[in-house]
């Protein structure tokens, strides 16, 4: 290495040393160690990354960051680019345990990545898919069990494993986690896993060039086979003729097979019946949506993983506000984070619904006050009238405040607005309310479950 290149690197471990301590230990793994500086241009640093997708977190996420951060060490430096730069060409047939003395030296930007003897039927594993970091909870428990169950086995035990559920629910992280579970503990299993997608390109790409041959043989010789989303092949009648062949071919093998789809077997138009029947003859999986329990949970371990410490009021904002799916919950967590770390400010209630102006918008369920004010009033049996009146008496004050907090909670309606609505009042009286309630919970364990009822019952 000559001088500069010695210095480029120095100051990478000193901006990655700050990085680090900004982070976290997790983020820091995850997504910093595995880059490699490359070189300086014209005050251009160039990075390495060894996936498209990590390049793109690492632009999206940590780019801004590491220019502030390399500038203080060293002025003349004014972009961070990061440019992919896979690890090794692929390599055909398998590594053996211990073959790496042999392996030929690598360029020094490509050191760093642990590589997996990955197939190159195979596409690249998200690294941040791992069961460690799936979070479980009642609507995952199922198809997580059965996950684990089916990395773990030697031996198949239901075949073929078939995943469904809408999307952003986890059913690509999950097949991730086996493969990569796999491939840790068993790299001498041969596992591909692939999109049906990718597949019937590449089946299409294989009868092109006539080699229609070597893809059946190199798609019938493979352990573990997974496609994900193979609602995708549904009309494509040529590749689904060719799928059901290799499937049948492994399963007749005796080699594990997993699917995941958005749809149940049985549901999946446009799919042969021979071809559905053959899909949900082995263990069949659904995710269900999510709860607000489990959003909390994923937010949380999201948060930690990126070593960010929030407000626990505004992760049970998002939990309730993002329903939709992980995916969107995750999109809303990584803007606040970004967006607090670039313009330097403390992550708050009003922060978030700031930046999420827009997702809020849309995911906005609309409930509306009245609907709220006749559910509690039901609930409580009081009369609806009683939402709006003068009476003070506890029996019909509390459903009013009770009424008052969930219209808080479940719209996106002002405090002044949610007063008028209630006959009139102030704002400062909803306020009170809204604080007496969230008091009320944390003392009283039964009324915290009948509030969260009705929050349930309204939200569903
Ligand atoms: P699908 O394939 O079902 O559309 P994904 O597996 O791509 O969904 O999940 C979308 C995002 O949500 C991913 O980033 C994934 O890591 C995350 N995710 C989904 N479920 C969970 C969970 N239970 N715990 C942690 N992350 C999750
Ligand atoms: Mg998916």
């Amino acid at each position: 290495m000559n001088a500069l290149s010695d210095r480029l690197e120095m100051q990478w471990q000193r901006v990655c040393s700050r990085m680090r301590s900004e982070i976290g230990e997790a983020a820091f793994s995850s997504w910093l160690k595995p880059m490699a500086v490359q070189d300086l241009t014209q005050g251009k640093v160039r990075l390495a990354a060894p996936t498209r997708f990590m390049r793109d977190w690492v632009v999206d996420h940590y780019a801004d960051r590491l220019r502030v951060l390399w500038a203080e060490d060293n002025p003349s430096i004014v972009a961070v680019d990061v440019v992919i730069q896979r690890s090794r060409p692929p390599v055909a047939g398998r590594r053996s345990a211990g073959s790496d003395a042999a392996d030929p030296p690598q360029p020094p930007a490509a050191a760093p990545v642990a590589a997996h003897p990955t197939d190159r039927l195979s596409v690249p594993l998200d690294p941040r898919f791992t069961f460690e970091r799936f979070v479980v909870g009642k609507p995952n428990e199922f198809a997580y069990a059965a996950a684990r169950r089916v990395a773990q086995a030697h031996e198949v035990s239901f075949n073929p494993l078939f995943l469904y559920s809408g999307v952003g629910l986890g059913k690509t992280h999950l097949m991730h986690a086996i493969a990569g579970h796999i491939r840790d503990h068993d790299p001498d299993r041969r596992v591909v896993y692939l999109s049906a997608e990718k597949f019937m390109y590449r089946f299409i790409r294989a009868l092109r060039e006539q080699r229609a041959v070597d893809f059946k043989e190199n798609f019938r010789s493979v352990d573990v086979l997974m496609i994900d989303d193979v609602q995708f092949i549904s009309g494509k009648d040529s590749t689904q003729e060719e799928f059901f062949h290799t499937f049948n071919a492994l399963v007749d093998q005796g080699r594990q097979i997993v699917i995941s789809s958005d749809k149940s077997p049985s549901d999946l138009e446009g799919m042969e019946e021979r071809l559905k029947s053959r899909l949900g003859c082995g263990l069949v999986a659904d995710i269900h949506p999510t709860t607000y329990e489990l959003r909390l949970g994923i937010l949380q371990s999201k948060s930690e993983q990126l070593g960010v410490t929030m407000p626990g009021k505004v992760l049970e904002f998002l939990a309730h506000k993002i329903a939709a799916n992980v995916r969107e919950l995750e999109g809303a967590l990584n803007r606040v984070i970004a967006h607090a770390q670039l313009v330097g400010h403390d992550i708050t209630l009003e922060t978030t619904q700031e930046v999420l102006k827009d997702v809020l918008r849309a995911n906005d369920r609309r409930i509306t006050i009245e609907e709220i004010q006749k559910k509690v009033a039901e609930h409580f049996n009081v009369k609806v009238a009683d939402m709006h009146s003068a009476r003070r008496a506890r029996a019909v004050a509390r459903p009013r405040q009770v009424a008052m907090f969930l219209s808080k909670q479940l719209t996106s309606r002002s405090l002044p607005e949610i007063g008028r609505k209630f006959g009139g009042r102030d704002h400062t009286t909803v306020m009170h309310a809204v604080k007496k309630v969230t008091e009320l919970c944390d003392r009283d364990a039964g009324f915290a479950e009948d509030v969260e009822l009705l929050r349930r019952m309204l939200e569903s």
